[in-house]
């Protein structure tokens, strides 16, 4: 294996931000670790990058342990959110600043510091200073200057949440397009959903600390191991059986005790339809234009359920009384913790 997280234990205090994570990457692959505020993802890329040590477990690269191996001996990448370039030099002595620390000859600093520059298509900035670029610019400066030096490893810690969203959906792809072309192992926080299903290969969600799921995007939005992990990655109505009891179509093997359906799922019916299977009464609440897809909030009986309508809308009124059903197919069981 590549890269190897055994347990990674880190306290604050008495309290495990990051709590016995375990974890295998394999060269070239692109991970993301995503979360809400506060889960350790940072943390946890911290102790990868070795700015952080570690309480207990142990972070093995290639089979051998990087102990206590301080970060600059590690060898990996790394771009933090805020550009951090040293903003006396210019752009080109930022890229070969990683190179020169570890004495590469003259002629080779300036090669590489035009292909990495010409990589992140900032070769006509090189001469200038930080404060001259653009948000997006720093930032690719900063991804040339992490892998100048050609990191085992590139880290990327939540290296798009400053920029605005044009400029996020450029670099989303030019940084997924570059890693794939390197072939460079890189892990990524961020908490945001949709640059982690866009970018990464796996997904690891995280929460408080220990891992909720890990798996290809798919996998994560199709099959929700947990309820958060189902309430993180897109949206979900999480019904309790005990109250939805009736109102589900008979189920085999869905013993759990939280029910799970997306609201794409929810089947509104048409006046005069008259299904087999249970049906069920809702008023509804609020009725939001998404511009691909309406989404409604209705009250049952048995509680709120979230329902999305892509295309015309035929009835929905705030106030007015809909029936949905609840296809089967589309209910899975949800465990209201990890496993
Ligand atoms: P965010 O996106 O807000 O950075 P995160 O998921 O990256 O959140 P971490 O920054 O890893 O979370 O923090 C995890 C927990 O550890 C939090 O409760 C945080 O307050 C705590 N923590 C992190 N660093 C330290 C520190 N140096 N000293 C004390 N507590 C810390």
């Amino acid at each position: 294996m590549f890269l190897e997280l055994r347990s990674v234990t880190k306290r604050f205090g008495g309290v495990a931000a990051v709590d016995h994570v375990d974890l295998d990457i394999e060269a070239g692959e692109f991970i993301c670790f995503l979360g809400p505020s506060g889960c350790g993802k940072t943390t946890l890329l911290r102790l990868i990058a070795g700015l952080e040590s570690l309480d207990e477990g142990a972070i093995l690269l290639r089979g051998s342990d990087l102990g206590q191996l301080p970060a600059r001996k590690r060898n990996f990448g790394v771009v933090f959110q805020s550009y951090s370039l040293f903003p006396g030099m210019t752009v080109a002595r930022n890229v070969a600043y990683g190179l020169a620390c570890r004495k590469w000859p003259r002629r080779e600093i300036e090669a590489r510091v035009d292909e990495m520059l010409d990589l992140v298509h900032l070769r006509d900035q090189a001469g200038k200073y930080p404060h001259e670029l653009s948000g997006g610019m720093q930032q690719r400066v900063a991804l040339a200057r992490a892998l100048a030096p050609e990191p085992a490893v590139l880290l990327l810690d939540e290296p798009l949440s400053a920029l605005d969203a044009k400029v996020r959906e450029t670099l989303r792809s030019e940084i997924r397009d570059l890693q794939k072309r390197l072939g460079i192992t890189t892990i990524m926080v961020t908490h945001d959903q949709d640059e982690a299903m866009e970018m990464a290969d796996r997904i690891l969600v995280m929460n408080r600390g220990r891992i909720e799921q890990v798996g290809v995007a798919q996998d994560l939005y199709r099959r929700p191991a947990t309820r958060f992990v189902g309430e993180f990655i897109g949206r979900l109505n999480v019904l309790e059986r005990e109250r939805w009891g009736d109102l589900l179509p008979p189920a085999g093997d869905l013993s759990e005790a939280l029910l799970a359906i997306r609201p794409e799922h929810v089947r509104l019916l048409a006046a005069d339809e008259a299904p087999a299977g249970p049906v069920v009464e809702g008023r509804v609440r609020k009725v939001a234009f998404l511009g691909n897809m309406t989404r409604l909030l209705v009250e049952a009986d048995a509680g709120l359920v979230e329902i999305e309508v892509h295309g015309p809308l035929q009835q929905g009124e705030v106030g007015e009384t809909l029936r949905f059903v609840l296809p089967g197919e589309h209910l899975s069981a949800v465990s209201a913790g990890p496993r």
